[in-house]
């Protein structure tokens, strides 16, 4: 039997998810992002899952020929867009559309010879101060852009800083009206958190919203809303079995460093995964784990290819039960249960895109 652990991609989740996503932003179509190997879910995976998209985003040329490979037809855009000029040779070859974000990448489509030319979105720097033309600097670059003949259609893009915080979005938002105003072209502003906070709003939603996080059923504002608030399902869930259970006496220490001390006698469990599967090393004691379906805890620090639980709340627990470390776990008494990913990632101090895109290779991924 190979090593207990798997992790499932839920076909059903991701269509669930992009229905989210289409509901809250009526009539805008949709990018779904698909970056970073569909934020660790695989690209080939989430492809199916999202079929029903409009378009799909990404930065790898490499990514895109594989959609292309997959018979994929539709949008494509490169988010960052190209990374030199040799780069645009493929971008006219597969259809792929693409930003613009610099002067650098305009003066790569002026010297650039092709018989299709390119449709681009041309990127505003509002305030989140990555990527992008300054706004002061953007009228130039969209006259400059749709002077060539290399480009055929000239959109507009920004992408916001703070949709999930408290600072919002009005400030980006209000830069990017006042300095696109006049100028024709399809827009884009739209992440995750701006589709499920702002994206009723028509200026803020535009022709097309690039929602990523929402899409695997994680939740860009946690812990202000979960996925139930949102109604995002997971898209993944990793789960493992118990390997070993230890009864441990009051003052017995768990794993490298002993960081954790039994305060009385109690049964622990050790689960198949570890660092090594993407489990993040500095998971704290008290990280929620599911074991059969019912809540509890990791105690101890993470080893490379093993973590351990408490088996306090799950007396019945022995090896071979079930463990669900985040997604959706087992019926327990008649009830579906679930850990979100966004928990877990909160409790480790970190954010579920991290801890999605951190899967290891070395996990077997079955699609169900
Ligand atoms: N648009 C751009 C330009 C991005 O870089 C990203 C991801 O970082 C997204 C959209 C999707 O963001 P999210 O996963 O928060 O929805």
């Amino acid at each position: 039997m190979p090593r207990p652990i798997e992790a499932l991609i839920h076909l059903d989740a991701l269509q669930h998810n992009l229905g989210r996503a289409r509901a809250c932003a009526p009539d805008a179509q949709v990018w779904s992002v698909v970056k970073a190997n569909g934020y660790g879910h695989g690209l080939t995976r989430v492809f199916e899952g999202l079929r029903a998209t409009d378009g799909f985003a990404l930065l790898d040329i490499d990514e895109a020929r594989r959609l292309r490979d997959l018979d994929w037809r539709g949008p494509i855009l490169l988010l960052e867009g190209v990374f030199e000029a040799r780069d645009l040779e493929m971008c006219s070859r597969l259809g792929l559309w693409h930003v613009v974000h610099c002067e650098q990448q305009i003066d790569w489509l002026a010297q650039h010879k092709t018989e299709w030319p390119h449709r681009v979105f041309l990127k505003m720097n509002t305030g989140m101060n990555r990527l992008g033309f300054r706004p002061h600097a953007f009228r130039n670059a969209w006259a400059r852009l749709s002077a060539l003949p290399q480009v055929d259609e000239v959109s507009l893009i920004t992408h916001f800083s703070d949709a999930d915080a408290p600072r919002g979005i009005a400030h980006q938002l209000e830069v990017f009206q006042a300095h696109t105003a006049d100028l024709s072209g399809e827009r884009s502003l739209c992440n995750s958190a701006a589709v499920l906070r702002h994206a009723t709003e028509p200026t803020v939603r535009g022709d097309w919203v690039r929602p990523g996080v929402m899409l695997y059923g994680g939740v860009p504002d946690y812990p202000e809303h979960d996925a139930a608030h949102w109604d995002l399902r997971p898209a993944m869930t990793l789960r493992s079995q118990l390997i070993g259970v230890q009864h441990l006496e009051a003052g017995e220490t768990v794993g490298y460093g002993s960081r954790f001390t039994a305060n009385e006698a109690m049964r622990i469990g050790v689960v198949a995964c570890g660092y090594a599967d993407g489990y993040p090393r500095h998971a704290p004691d008290g990280t929620p784990v599911l074991v059969g379906g019912r809540r509890t805890r990791l105690v101890g620090r993470v080893s490379m290819d093993m973590l351990i639980v408490d088996l306090g709340p799950v007396p019945e627990a022995q090896i071979g039960s079930e463990v669900t470390l985040w997604g959706q776990g087992p019926h327990c008494e008649g009830h579906a249960t679930r850990l979100d990913i966004d928990e877990v990632a909160h409790a480790c101090g970190t954010i579920s895109y991290e801890l999605m895109c951190a899967l290891a290779a070395r996990v077997p991924v079955n699609v169900i």
